[in-house]
């Protein structure tokens, strides 16, 4: 095949760490493959090369400027699919921490004395993509599971459409024959929180912090009662929960 007739891949990155395209390059074994179905025209970790001509935009990071507002738009309309790459991107990530706060306040504290004195200091409430333009697909996570990456990234080019996990992290959890932290006396926002990571963090000694944004339908009542037997409120956990992304779920 042509390589011009192979599909265009573009990656575009938002305010975030860039850990998510972090992920995608750290598929080393499987990248070759990749390499030779498609072309990466945008991918600034990776290439110096830039084009506005592409079928997939994957995106990472929130919007939280005016500029990356018009650069999404812009990307919406030249990509036949968009991708949100991350948790920064599907529900806002960690950067909603700020939206706790006035646009002033978060100014004062990043620029001190200069806050206000250039439109360069301008800051908006941090969004999800999907606040502002249509969205595809999402790869949940913070970061993204490369799994996951792959997974869709084959299904799109064969034309399938991707299965994404929407089952709480408990199951995963389970599977992998964690005891619960609700038996250590902790708690965990896992039952109405999306899988997909295999409850990586559970596995390792942590809990489940919610990276991966809620399940389409949370059975908060049955989660409800797993919080009361433990002297707990939903609540309580629902503020922990804000930690990831709370933009789309929550006034934060
Ligand atoms: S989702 Fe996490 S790893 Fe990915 S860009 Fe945002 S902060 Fe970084
Ligand atoms: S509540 Fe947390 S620790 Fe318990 S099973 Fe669910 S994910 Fe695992
Ligand atoms: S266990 Fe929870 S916090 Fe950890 S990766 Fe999975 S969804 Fe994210």
């Amino acid at each position: 095949m042509e390589e011009k007739e192979l599909p265009r891949l573009a990656f575009f990155s938002f305010t975030c760490c860039e850990g998510c395209q972090l992920a995608v390059l750290s598929c080393e074994d499987e990248l070759p493959d990749i390499l030779s179905l498609v072309k990466i025209v945008n991918f600034r970790e990776a290439i110096d090369q830039k084009s506005d001509d592409y079928d997939i935009a994957f995106v990472e990071g929130s919007i939280t400027r005016k500029e990356e507002v018009r650069k999404l738009k812009k990307i919406r309309k030249h990509a036949k699919i968009v991708v949100a790459l991350g948790a920064c991107s599907s529900t806002g990530g960690l950067n909603c921490l700020k939206n706790r706060f006035t646009m002033d306040e978060v100014k004062r504290e990043v620029y001190g004395k200069d806050a206000g004195k250039s439109e360069r200091f301008d800051t908006l409430p941090t969004r999800a993509i999907d606040e502002i333009i249509p969205v595809d697909y999402y790869l949940h996570g913070c970061p993204i599971s490369k799994k996951e990456f792959l997974h869709l990234t084959t299904s799109l080019l064969l034309g399938k459409r991707p299965d994404i996990p929407n089952h709480p992290v408990c199951v995963e959890c389970k599977m992998a024959g964690n005891i619960c932290v609700f038996e250590k006396g902790m708690t965990c926002v896992g039952p109405i929180t999306r899988a997909g990571c295999e409850a990586i963090c559970v596995t390792y000694g942590a809990i489940c912090w919610g990276c991966r944004g809620l399940v389409d339908n949370p059975n908060a009542d049955a989660h409800a009662e797993t919080l009361k037997r433990h002297g707990l409120t939903v609540e309580s956990v629902m503020r922990k929960f804000s930690l990831y992304g709370a933009c789309k779920t929550h006034k934060c």
